[in-house]
């Protein structure tokens, strides 16, 4: 579930999929207003799980697979992506940025 770290109220399911969806940096929480991050640990854990794709794309170098049998497998792996994204999105309150790992 996605929390707000400033009411700590849960986030339905729109407005999730909302924060998923844009690209702007923050969003106004629906419950009390206040603009709500990606929280660097789950930026740094979504590009992790996004990097497996271009390993799905080795596997027709490897395996004699047909053309449909892959286009299903993809669209299985794009879609396991996108939820485990929205499954495991963190908020923050302010945005963090790659710097500040540095100076912790
Ligand atoms: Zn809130």
């Amino acid at each position: 579930m996605t929390r707000c770290r400033n009411c700590g109220d849960n986030w339905n399911v729109r407005a999730t999929l909302k924060r998923y969806t844009t690209s702007t940096p923050g969003m106004p929480c629906p419950s009390c207003g206040e603009v709500q991050y990606l929280s660097r640990e789950y930026r740094e854990r979504s590009m992790l799980v996004t990097l497996l794709i271009p390993l799905l794309m080795l596997i027709p170098a490897f395996f004699n697979i047909p053309v449909v049998a892959m286009a299903i497998l993809f669209v299985a792996a794009f879609t396991a992506i996108a939820i485990i994204h929205l499954a495991t999105i963190e908020l923050a309150d302010e945005q963090e940025t790659w710097r500040q790992r540095l100076y912790e």
